[in-house]
């Protein structure tokens, strides 16, 4: 039960019991998830500022999680796709992204990539040439021998 009270961020308006399904947030390393179940909270009914308690705060966080997980599921099975249309192996995915063989495979069936191998699967499909060739480069880095030349320093 929410009950009606003046709103202590702007003084102006009243926190209201509202729906806040299809309202977008951050949560965790997305800027935007929305939430996809229905859930009432006390929302400002001019500033939009909400104040949670802790039960609040934990429905809240479940339902960005929900959604947050099939949103990753999804654009991630997007990207593979991408990918594999592209002409990209699991296995130079795996490489590039330097995962265990296999590790593609499970993605594919619900895993949720880890931020730092998100982004690097992200990275590949927005600019997959010049990725390979950077990650080519790196891979075949060797220092130059000394030539017997005096250093510049
Ligand atoms: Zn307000």
């Amino acid at each position: 039960m929410i009950n009606e009270r003046s709103c202590g961020a702007c003084g102006e308006g009243m926190m209201r019991p509202r729906n806040v399904r299809g309202t977008t947030t951050g949560h965790r390393d997305d800027p935007a998830v929305r939430i996809r179940t229905d859930l009432i909270l006390p929302v400002c009914d001019f500033c939009g500022d909400s104040a949670l308690d802790l039960p609040m705060t934990k429905a809240l966080d479940s339902a960005l999680e929900a959604s947050y997980i099939a949103k990753r599921r999804k654009l991630q099975r997007a990207l593979l796709n991408d990918l594999r249309n592209r002409g990209f192996s699991d296995r130079q995915i795996e490489h590039f992204v330097t995962v265990r063989p296999g590790y593609v495979s499970k993605l594919k069936q619900g895993k949720v990539a880890p931020r730092s191998v998100f982004r690097l699967l992200y990275l590949l499909h927005e600019i997959p040439d010049e990725a390979m060739k950077a990650v080519d480069r790196l891979n075949r880095f060797r220092p130059r021998k000394p030539q017997g030349q005096a250093l510049p320093w």
